[in-house]
């Protein structure tokens, strides 16, 4: 008999999944409790796909042979309790595609900061040497999409916890776990040993012939592997210690010594700048040679790969004041490490959607390196109660026009003006890309 697979949520993992559902045969339908968009529509309707959307038909729902979850549901709905009390199979959408491409090799990206980025460097990486790649996951397509629509040889896939919480078989190749801070605790009942858990699962089905390359700095991960096994084959990288096997830091040079055919290439030529760039391009590179890339090629691709948009992008300099959009800083620990990465005294524009928000690791750089900070949200209470004793100026602004306006103001010839909001962007505007399209628009109308 057919199967039947209920798909909740039509956002891009969902229609991914839907199409790649329908392409294998099962007897697909999509149910969406908002409003799905318009493109989506038309393309379900094409594939005769049945769906519905403001609703969830609980019925139907719960009649399904197994169900794809949208990584934006939270277990805590009633719909979510009545499915597990009933016992229906629950995936996530990068299990459904991992089930349809397993004749290809999957680099599986995961960490709380950095995914995108070393993602997109790791997928420039197989482009520069000639591998048949595809880039998939939360930075663009949906994987489940690609592998219906056109498959490649390799996956390289940016993984959230939400998708790994909802995995069986889920086995990639190598498995990049980049750092865990605290982020998302809202869904792992306010513990983070269970958003720890949430982001080892990435290695939960990797055996000796996989990989599994982490960042030996991070404290969650190193307390982590102290007390638990992991069957992979381990490959850690630091910029604290020499390395037999790894990624670490000598003299300014970054090294990656993987299978003896060791990387090499001095810190400065890193397109991409800043400590934690460091870390991101250590991964691809030790991704790259776990796939036998040469060295030539991971040098090539570590030193020629332009930066994504929202993340530390230079946007312009008004009157020998540099404008920096990281937009994309949505937590605390993006923030402090943009602040680690600055030279010059900053102006920092910051505020949004505070999702529990610890400042206290910031006070540090903000009394070193910040001479006023401008605070953007429609509540600025709590940055301003945790950070006005350590930083001369506290500007509270409602638009990113006041927030620019006022920033340009308390900033001076030589001075950075930073946007890196440590906060989600959804109360003032649509996401993280419109706060920085504003903020740049902003900028530009100085
Ligand atoms: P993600 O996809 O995990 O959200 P991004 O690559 O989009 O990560 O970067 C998000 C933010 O985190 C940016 O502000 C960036 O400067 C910062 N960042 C990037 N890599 C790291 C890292 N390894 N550690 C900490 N922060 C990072």
């Amino acid at each position: 008999m057919t199967k039947k697979l209920i798909i909740l949520g039509a956002g891009e993992s969902g229609i991914g999944a839907a199409l790649l559902g329908k392409q294998q045969g099962y007897d697909v339908f999509v149910s969406d409790g908002g409003t799905i968009k318009d493109i989506y529509k038309q393309e379900l309707a094409v594939n005769h796909i049945p769906f519905e959307e403001g609703q969830h038909s609980w019925d139907v729902i719960l009649g399904a042979d197994e169900i794809v979850k949208s990584p934006g549901i939270p277990e805590k709905t009633e719909l979510m309790k009545k499915i597990r009390a009933k016992g229906v199979p629950v995936i996530s959408e990068i299990e459904l595609a991992y089930r349809f491409s397993k004749d290809a090799k999957v680099i599986a990206i995961t960490g709380s900061n950095g995914k995108s980025t070393t993602t997109a460097l790791t997928f420039h990486m197989f482009e520069i040497a000639g591998l048949k790649a595809a880039m998939v996951g939360n930075i663009g397509l949906s994987y489940a999409r690609v592998v219906a629509t056109a498959p490649a040889d390799y996956y390289i896939v940016e993984v959230s916890s939400f998708q790994l919480d909802d995995i069986v078989e889920f086995k990639p190749n190598v498995a990049i776990l980049l750092n865990i801070t605290p982020d998302h605790l809202d869904r792992y009942d306010y513990k983070m040993e269970n958003y720890v858990a949430s982001k080892f699962r990435i290695t939960m089905n990797q055996g000796p012939e996989d990989f599994f390359v982490y960042c030996k700095d991070d404290q969650e991960i190193d307390n982590y592997l102290k007390k638990q096994t992991i069957y992979s084959t381990s490959i850690p990288f630091t910029i604290m210690e020499p390395l037999k096997q790894g990624g670490f830091m000598v003299n300014d040079q970054v090294n990656i010594q993987v299978n003896d055919e060791p990387v090499i290439v001095s810190m400065y030529d890193l397109a991409l700048k800043g400590k934690h760039n460091l870390y991101n391009s250590m991964a691809a590179g030790i991704a790259g040679r776990t796939m036998e890339i040469r060295k030539e090629k991971i040098r090539e691709s570590l030193t020629s790969f332009k930066s994504l948009e929202h993340r530390m992008e230079y946007v312009a300099t008004v009157r020998g004041v540099d404008f920096i959009n990281d937009s994309k800083a949505t937590n605390v620990n993006s923030l402090w490490f943009a602040l680690e990465s600055m030279e010059t005294p900053v102006v920092l524009i910051m505020g949004g959607v505070d999702k529990g928000n610890d400042y206290s690791a910031i006070r540090e750089l903000v009394k070193e390196k910040v001479k006023a900070i401008i605070c953007l949200g429609i509540d600025n209470a709590p940055i301003q109660e945790a950070l006005s004793n350590d930083t001369q100026v506290m500007v509270d602004t409602r638009s990113m026009k006041e927030a620019v306006d006022a920033a340009f103001q308390h900033a001076e010839k030589g001075d950075v003006i930073l946007l890196s909001p440590a906060c989600a962007s959804f109360d003032l505007f649509k996401n993280y890309e419109d706060r920085g399209k504003q903020f740049k628009d902003a900028v530009r109308e100085l």
